[in-house]
C-alpha cells in the first residue's frame, strides 16, 4: 500500500514539475470564437475563483495568440449554441512561478472534454445542443474515446436527463459544483474545450426569429449513426423482423395537452387499421420510449421538445406535429427541419388548430407558463383577439407563451384529412431501398473542335468522357449540362444534353473565343462539379 502511495507521489511530483516547467499548452482549431475548439495540456481551474487558469512558462504555447481580442467577446463558445453571451469560455493568465504561492494542484488524469450544456431539462436541447455535439466532438478527436471524461461547466445540477449524458463515456460526467470537492486548483492533464456545431440544425431565435440554421451540415446518416450508438448503450435492439405495425402518440401530461386524446387514438387506429399506443416522459422510461419509437410507423405529438424523439424513428415513418391555435407551424420548425434532413427519410406533416372554440387558454398562470395577467389590459385584449402570434425573438414573448401553452381539442376530421394527403395507404416503414444519392465526379477529357463557314457562321463540336465514378454506380439517369460563354461576356448559353458530344451552331460566331463549362448530373438533381474550363476558338 505504501508503495502505491509513493507511486502516486512520484507521479504527482512529476506532474507538478511538468506544470511548473512547461506551463499550459494550447492549440486550437477554428478561426473565430464561434467555430473554435481548443486542445490543452495542463489547463487548470480554480474552484475558488471559478476561472480557468493558463500558466505561462518557457515552454507554454498559446495558439491562436489573440492578445486582447481574446475578450472580443471570448476565446470560444462553451456550448453548441452560437455566440450566446452566457456561454463564453476564457481563462486568466499567470506565470507558472505563481504556483509556489497557490493551493497544491490536483491533477485530473482522464482526457477531459470541457463544455456547457445549454438547457439540460429540455429534451430537444439535450439532444440538439448537447448529446449530438458531444458525440461528434468526440469523433473529431481520437483521444476523446470512451475512457475520456465529460466536464459540464454551465453550473446546472444533473437535470432530468443525466442518464443520457452518462451513455457517452464510461466515466461519470462531472458537474461544476462537484469540482470544489476535488480540490482548490484542478489541473487537466489533457483536455479539449468547446463543442462542434457541425450537427446542429436549428437556431432558437436569439438574434433573429427562430428557424433552421442558414448552413446545415448534417444529414440523416450522421443522425442515425448517433441514434444507433445510443440504442446500443440503452440495450435497445432494432427489430428488423416485420412485427406488427403501430402508431405512437407521444402525449404531454402537464401542459399543452391534447384534450381528446382517447378519441384521437381511436380515430387513428380506426382510420389506418393499426394499433395505436401512447407514451409520455412522465409515465415511461427512456429506453421504453426509444424501443417503441424505433419501430413505429407514425409518431403523433403536440409541438414540443418530446418530438425530438423522432430522431429514433425508422426510415419511412411519419411525424405528425400538432400546433395549438394561433401558432403558425411554418414559424416553429425544429422538428420539421429534423424530419426533412436529407437522408432522414421521414415524412413530416403539420396540423394546426384553426378553431378558437377548440382551444383552452390559461391567462392566469405564471408568465413562464403562458399567463398574461401581469400585462396591461389593452395588451391582454390584443393578445386574446389576435389570430396569429407575430414572429418574435426568444424567449419571453408573452403572446407566444400564452398561445404555445394552450390545451387543444383536436378536430379529428381535419387532422385525418391532412395526414391522408401525405400518407395514402398504411403509414411507414416502407420496405424500399433508400437511394443514398452520390454525386458525379468531373467529366473527363473534354475536347472541342471548331469549324468556320464563311464570315458569319461557325460550329463548335464538344465531346467529353463520363465521370470516373460512374462506371461503379447504378444511376437511373445521366445528363450533362454545358454552358457556352463568349470570352469577356457575363452571360452564357446553357444546354442539358444526354450524350457525350454535341455540335453547337446556334449563336456561335466565327473568330471568337468561347469558354465551355461541362458538368454531369445524376437523376436530375445531383449536380456534379464543373470540369476545368475548356477554351475553344472558332
Ligand atoms: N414536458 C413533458 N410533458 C409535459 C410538459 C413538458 O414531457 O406535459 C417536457 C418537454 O418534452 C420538455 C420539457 O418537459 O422536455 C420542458 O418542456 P417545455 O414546455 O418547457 O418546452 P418545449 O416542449 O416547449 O420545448
Amino acid at each position: 500500500q505504501s508503495q502505491e502511495l509513493s507511486q502516486v507521489q512520484i507521479d504527482y511530483h512529476a506532474a507538478l514539475q511538468a506544470l511548473v516547467e512547461d506551463g499550459t499548452r494550447m492549440v486550437c482549431t477554428g478561426r473565430m470564437h464561434t467555430d473554435r475548439i481548443c486542445r490543452f495540456e495542463s489547463l487548470c481551474y480554480s474552484t475558488e475563483a471559478e476561472e480557468f487558469v493558463f500558466f505561462h512558462s518557457n515552454a507554454s504555447v498559446m495558439l491562436p495568440n489573440l492578445g486582447s481580442r481574446r475578450f472580443q467577446p471570448a476565446l470560444l463558445d462553451l456550448s453548441s449554441v452560437e455566440d450566446h453571451n452566457t456561454q463564453y469560455f476564457n481563462f486568466v493568465e499567470l506565470p507558472a512561478a505563481a504556483l509556489k504561492f497557490m493551493p497544491k494542484p490536483v491533477f485530473v488524469p482522464d482526457v477531459a472534454l470541457i463544455a456547457n450544456r445549454f438547457n439540460p431539462d429540455n429534451l430537444m436541447h439535450v439532444f440538439h445542443d448537447d448529446l449530438l455535439p458531444i458525440f461528434y466532438t468526440m469523433q473529431q478527436f481520437p483521444d476523446l474515446d470512451l475512457e475520456s471524461r465529460l466536464f459540464f461547466m454551465e453550473g446546472w445540477s444533473e437535470g432530468l436527463h443525466f442518464d443520457l449524458y452518462k451513455l457517452l463515456s464510461n466515466k461519470q460526467p462531472l458537474l461544476r459544483e462537484q469540482l470544489k470537492t476535488l480540490g482548490r486548483l484542478l489541473c487537466f492533464t489533457k483536455s479539449y474545450v468547446g463543442l462542434s456545431k457541425i450537427t446542429t440544425w436549428y437556431q432558437y431565435g436569439f438574434v433573429q426569429p427562430q428557424g433552421p440554421k442558414a448552413n446545415i451540415l448534417v444529414s440523416g446518416n450522421e443522425i442515425r449513426q448517433f441514434t444507433k450508438f445510443m440504442m446500443e448503450k440503452l440495450n435497445v435492439s432494432l427489430e428488423e423482423s416485420a412485427s406488427e405495425e403501430y402508431i405512437v402518440v407521444f402525449s404531454r401530461t402537464i401542459n399543452r395537452l391534447i384534450l381528446n386524446e382517447a378519441e384521437l387514438i381511436l380515430a387513428l387506429a380506426q382510420e389506418f387499421q393499426i394499433k395505436t399506443i401512447t407514451v409520455s416522459i412522465e409515465d415511461h422510461s427512456f429506453s421504453h420510449i426509444v424501443r417503441l419509437i424505433s419501430n413505429a410507423s407514425m409518431l403523433v405529438s403536440m409541438h414540443g421538445a418530446q418530438l425530438v424523439m423522432s430522431l429514433f424513428l425508422p426510415r419511412g415513418a411519419t411525424v405528425v406535429e400538432l400546433f395549438p391555435y394561433a401558432i403558425n407551424p411554418e414559424h416553429y420548425t425544429p422538428y420539421k427541419t429534423l424530419a426533412t434532413l436529407p437522408g432522414m427519410d421521414l415524412q413530416y406533416i403539420a396540423w394546426q388548430n384553426a378553431d378558437k372554440e377548440n382551444t383552452v387558454t390559461y391567462p392566469d398562470r405564471p408568465w413562464d407558463q403562458g399567463g398574461i395577467a401581469h400585462l396591461d389590459k389593452a395588451e391582454q385584449e390584443r393578445i386574446i383577439k389576435s389570430k396569429e402570434v407575430p414572429r418574435h425573438l426568444c424567449c419571453r414573448n408573452p403572446e407566444w407563451l400564452f398561445r404555445v401553452y394552450q390545451d387543444t381539442k383536436v378536430d379529428i376530421p381535419s387532422l385525418i384529412q391532412v395526414i391522408r394527403q401525405t400518407v395514402k395507404s398504411k403509414p411507414g416503414p416502407k420496405k424500399q431501398k433508400w437511394t443514398s444519392g452520390l454525386y458525379p465526379g468531373k467529366v473527363r477529357d473534354a475536347k472541342c473542335q471548331a469549324s468556320v463557314q464563311g464570315t458569319s457562321e461557325a460550329k463548335l463540336s464538344v465531346s467529353w468522357q463520363i465521370p470516373w465514378n460512374l462506371k461503379y454506380l447504378k444511376v437511373r439517369e445521366v445528363k450533362y449540362e454545358v454552358w457556352i460563354q463568349e470570352q469577356g461576356e457575363n452571360t452564357y448559353m446553357p444546354y442539358i444534353l444526354s450524350h457525350q458530344n454535341h455540335t453547337f451552331s446556334e449563336n456561335i460566331k466565327p473568330f471568337t473565343i468561347y469558354l465551355v463549362w461541362i458538368r454531369c448530373i445524376f437523376n436530375r438533381n445531383l449536380l456534379g462539379p464543373f470540369a476545368d474550363v475548356l477554351l475553344c476558338s472558332t
